[in-house]
Order: structure tokens, then sequence, then C-alpha cells
């Protein structure tokens, strides 16, 4: 262990990097300093080092509260191969190492340890903690405190506590979940008025945002994967467990490792599932928003959305869980009629009290306009969490390829008008067939062969009409009936059809034909970042050899090296140890530990 406790030269020599990012410096500054903190960093903008720094700075052990046991293990078996003196306390423990963990803490031969926070209050581990030297406690994922949140732990609430037992000893809580009254929760229940809060901006500009028109979704994923993403590992969100179940199963079918994860299945199939992800390179999890949660692996290069998320929070959070490392990484979306259809029908059935009822509407209308927007989507997003941002990102779809909006008041008219001739009960695929005056038996009995929509609307095509109707719907000027899911004209509707009103439209993009046995050509986002052929053939020889390491040890991937320090090896190709040390993420220890290894297979790229 290091015997000089600034924190620039812990970065470097413990963690193996040259400079802190962002709004790191003060927040260690602040922290060593014997300051409380609140601090708010988007997912991947580094919080772990925020703690972990004035830990080793300051006398004694640092405490760390976390929620998920599973991943309190990984984050202390990184520190540990960074030659940190960290260990975890908790309920898969026995009691008997419990106990040892605990005598180590007292004893002041540990730096971090983590623990869960039901066992952080109870009366005998204060007690053991009231003869140790605290150095800090850091209560990570701090928004569990809140009820009102996506991930209430009711365990959260009696860690107000440390303030009372503990008065000297500095607190800091993060978090990834910015919204003002979540702050305004943390700060009360855990004591932090006088804190210093940090907030970080929100953007993740490594995030390639990007929604695409839903047609056949699976096959749209499986061109996705094979063109961009194969090989590596990332999340694919569906809304229900059959839809996961399957479309693990189908994509299995075409050799991607892929797997299921969601409530219905057994716990221990789940918990496998879980540590494969986080161990092996390249698997796809397939999961119901059930996943998620804590998830630490940096690698992630994709999150995928099959279905409509439940909010654009929840959005924001789900595709936060990519590219953690900084690298490339993509949010991808697949979208269609079926799906506002589906979302506009759950909002209107729901039994809510009227004023929550509002705010459901509101949440919808903000996720739908994020999904129909021509502008920057992250222009979009940002807006939506209360932060400015100019547009124009240059790493999002509608950015890399403008949508072309139109005047399409005319076109709405004739959408809206032939609802009203066809007596409102009908979708959108009926619908469309009027207007471009399909030799549709089912049109015919109808008569609707006969009525003035009847072929009026050939500048367009089926789909293009179905898109029209999904903007509609989309923007409220278009309700859906919930039994049959016919299409009806909400209020809205009449100003365009009796005044004209206008209506902006975005033209659907034209589709790269999904074609059925034709192969799409393989393709990997992080070979952006690598320049020639051989540094992809170095690049996957460096992560076959940490893969190898990393079974051994029984720890994922990621904790011998992160892929960025893989990235920068493959390009720089260090060949001296003296070099090695100079690669981000090579701290002491591991240059010790692993420099002359991975030297030797850049040696046999020379
Ligand atoms: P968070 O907890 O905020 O999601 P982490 O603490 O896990 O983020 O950090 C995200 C990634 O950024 C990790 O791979 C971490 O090693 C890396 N990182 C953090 N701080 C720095 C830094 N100053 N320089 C380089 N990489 C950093
Ligand atoms: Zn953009």
């Amino acid at each position: 262990m290091t015997t000089d406790r600034d924190p620039k030269s812990i970065l470097r020599e413990v963690f193996g990097y040259g400079e802190f990012r962002g709004l790191q410096e003060c927040i260690v500054e602040h922290v060593c300093g014997g300051g409380d903190a609140l601090v708010l960093m988007p997912t991947g903008g580094g919080k772990s080092l925020c703690y972990q720094i004035p830990a080793l700075v300051r006398d004694g052990v640092a405490v760390v509260v976390s929620p998920l046991i599973a991943l309190m293990q990984d984050q202390v078996a990184a520190l540990r191969e960074a030659g940190v003196r960290a260990a975890a306390v908790n309920s898969s423990l026995p009691p008997a190492q419990a106990w040892r963990v605990i005598g180590e803490m007292t004893a002041g031969r540990l730096d971090l340890v983590y623990v869960a926070p039901e066992r952080l209050v109870t009366d005998g581990f204060l007690e053991s903690l009231g003869r140790a030297k605290v150095a800090l406690f850091a209560i990570d994922e701090a928004h569990c405190v809140s009820q009102w949140g996506h991930d209430f732990r009711p365990e959260y609430r009696g860690l107000g506590v440390l303030a009372e037992r503990f008065p000297g000893v500095p607190r800091i809580a993060l978090t990834a979940t910015a919204d003002a009254p979540t702050r305004g929760e943390i700060i009360e229940q855990l004591g932090l008025t006088g804190a210093a809060v940090f907030v970080a901006g929100f953007d993740r500009p490594n995030i390639r945002y990007e929604v695409v028109d839903k047609i056949d979704a699976r096959r749209q994923l499986g061109a996705f994967l094979a063109s961009r993403h194969d090989g590596e590992s990332g999340i694919v969100y569906c809304m229900s467990r059959r839809k996961v179940d399957q479309t693990a199963e189908w994509l299995a079918t075409r050799g991607i490792q892929a797997l299921p994860y969601h409530a219905g299945l057994d716990n221990s199939v789940r918990s496998a599932n879980q540590q494969r992800f986080l161990r092996e390179d390249g698997v796809v999890m397939v999961a119901t928003i059930a996943f998620g949660m804590g998830i630490d692996k940096p690698d992630v290069r994709f999150v995928a959305h099959l279905d409509l998320p439940k909010s654009l929070e929840a959005y924001y959070q789900e595709t936060g869980r990519a590219g953690r490392d900084g690298l490339p990484a993509d949010a991808w979306m697949c979208y269609g009629y079926g799906d506002v259809v589906a979302i506009r029908g759950l909002v209107e059935r729901s039994e809510s009290p009227p004023e929550r009822k509002r705010v459901e509407n509101l949440k919808l209308n903000a996720l739908l306009g994020y999904c129909e927007s021509g502008e920057c989507r992250r222009a979009v997003l940002l807006r939506y969490f209360g932060e400015q941002h100019a547009g124009g990102c240059g790493n999002c779809d509608t950015c890399l390829n403008p949508v072309d909006c139109y005047d399409g008041t005319v076109v709405a008219q004739k959408a809206l008008s032939n609802i009203y001739r066809t007596g409102q009960r009908f979708g959108a695929a009926y619908l469309a067939a009027v207007l471009t005056g399909a030799d549709d038996p089912k049109v015919t009995s109808n008569g609707h062969d006969m009525v003035s929509t009847f072929g009026i609307g050939g500048e367009l095509d089926t789909r293009e009409w179905t898109s029209v109707y999904r903007q509609l719907v989309a923007g409220g000027l278009v309700e859906v009936e919930i039994e049959h899911g016919g299409l009806r004209l909400a209020p809205q509707a009449w100003p365009v059809l009796r005044e004209g009103q206008q209506v902006r439209l975005r033209r659907e993009r034209k589709i790269e034909r999904v074609a059925g046995r034709k192969k799409t050509p393989k393709g990997r986002s992080i070979d952006a970042v690598l320049g020639a052929e051989p540094d992809r053939d170095l690049f996957a020889a460096l992560k076959a050899r940490r893969l190898e390491l990393a079974r051994a040890r029984g720890v994922p991937p990621y904790v011998i090296f992160h892929d960025r320090t893989l990235v920068e090896m493959a390009a720089v190709k260090p060949a001296t140890l003296g070099l090695m040390a100079c690669i981000g993420g090579v701290g002491e220890k591991k240059l010790e530990a692993y420099g002359e290894i991975f030297l030797g297979v850049i040696r046999e790229f020379r």
C-alpha cells in the first residue's frame, strides 16, 4: 500500500489514472477535509473514486453502504486487485467470517468495508464501529431512501442514525437519480442539511441515442446486433416475461449468447444468469425491468428496448447502464404504432385518481414526444431533466440522419376525416387500406369502398399511413378505443379538420430491407475507436488473456482491466513496464501482477 497520502498520487499509483474527472477533485478535497457531501452524478461519471480516495487519505476505515450484495463482492475484488485493503459484510457471509472482518475493521487493518444497510444499523455493528476509527461513511445509491422513487429500500431509512451516533465523521451520499423531490428526501432522511451538494451534468456523450420505426422488431434487433455489436455484451429490455423468454431463445438460435432474466425465473437461474453476464465476455441479457439496478459492469456496449419503457426517467436510467467506461455505446429503441396504442390504452384504463392520471398522461406525453421528435434526442432528454442543451450533439439518430419534417396538415385532415367516415371503430391497418384504395374484401364488405376518403391517400403507402396514425395518436389528436383498438377523434382533432390548424409530421425513413436470409455484415462499435486490423486482433488477444486470468481468479474480467485500458494498450502497444504504467487504469499493484503478462501478448503483435 502506498504511503504517500495525497489524493493525486493515490489516483495515479493505486488506480492508475492521470487526472481527476469533472467534479471529482473538488468532492475528494471536500470529503478529505471532513465535510459532508451529496453527490449527484450520472452513471459512469466516476462516483466511486469520490469516496474511495478519501478512504485512503483519511485515517481509519471507510464504511460504504451498498444495497446489492451480489455487486459488493465485485467491488471489493476490484479494490483488492488494486492493492486496497477492502472487505464486505453482508448476509451471504457465514457468521464466523463476518466477525473476522469486523475484527479486522476494529483493529484498523481495513481501508474500506462494504456493508448492507440492514446490517449497518444493527446494535452489534454500530457498537463495533464505536470501537473502530471511522474515516467516513459513504452511502451509495442514496436514492433508495426515497419512498417515491423506483428503488425504495426501507432499510435506508435507518441510516439517519449515523449522523447522531458519529457526529464528527464525514458522510457522503451518492446517486445518479437527480430530480428535486428525491434530492430533498435524501437530505432530510440522512440528516445532510449542512452538506455541500455537487451536481454534475447529466449528459452521457458516449451514448448514441436512436429510435427506429418498428416493422419486425426481432429481425431488426438481430440486424442491429450483427452489424454493430457482434460478440459484445448488452441488455435487451422487453415488457413481458414471455417476450423475454422468446427473444432470448430466438437470439440463441442465431448463435448469440443470450440469457433471460425476469421475476418469473427461479432465483438460482436468475443469479446464475446475472453472474454469467458479469463474468463472461459478450453475453446479451434479455430482461424485464427487474434487471439492472446497480449493475456495475462497465463494458455494456448497448441497451436495446423492444418495447416502450415506463417513462423517460426509466428510459434514462435503463439506457444509462450502457457505456459506463466512457467508450462508444448504443441506446437503441424499436418503436411502432402498436406500442403507442398499447401504452395510451394502459393509461386510459388506469384507475388512478384524476390528479395522478394527469401526471401519468404528462409523463406519457414526454415519452412519446421523445420518440416522435425530429429534434436532437439528447437535447430533448436533457431538457426533460432540467438541463439546457443546444442540440446538434452529433451522436444521435436525428443529428446523424436528420428527419424530414413537413407540413402534414392536409395529410392529417385526410387521416382524421377517414376515421370519421368509417365510423370511428377501426385500427390503423384498416384505415390505411381505405385511404390507399386497397382491393380488400373487408373494406368492400363494410361498404367502405364507397366512402369519400376511399383511395384519396395515394401519396403515401400503407406503412407511411400507419406512421401518420401513430403520430396522431402520440400527439393526442386521436384516441384509442381500448377493447378493440379502434381509433376515434379526440377533441383536439376538430381544429385541424375544421380550421386547418397546422400539423407537423415526420417522414419515416426508408428502411433498409430487413431481409430474412440475407447476411448482415458483422461489426462492433468498439472498432470505431480502434484503428487498423492488427489492433483489433491485438485487442481480441488481450481480452482473451484477460478472460483466462479472470476465470482463474473467479472475478469478472473488468476487475482485472477495463476494456478502456485494453483499448489503450492495443493502440499504444507499450514495450516496457515503464510505458505500460502510463496506460490509464494500470496502477502499481496491477502493473506488478499483470504488466509482464500483457506485455507478452503485445510482443506477439509487434
Ligand atoms: P459511477 O459509480 O458513477 O457509475 P464509476 O465510479 O463506476 O462510476 O466509474 C465509471 C468508470 O470511470 C470506471 O471505469 C472508472 O474506473 C472510470 N473512472 C473514474 N474516474 C476516472 C478518472 N479520473 N480517470 C479515468 N477513469 C476514471
Ligand atoms: Zn443529437
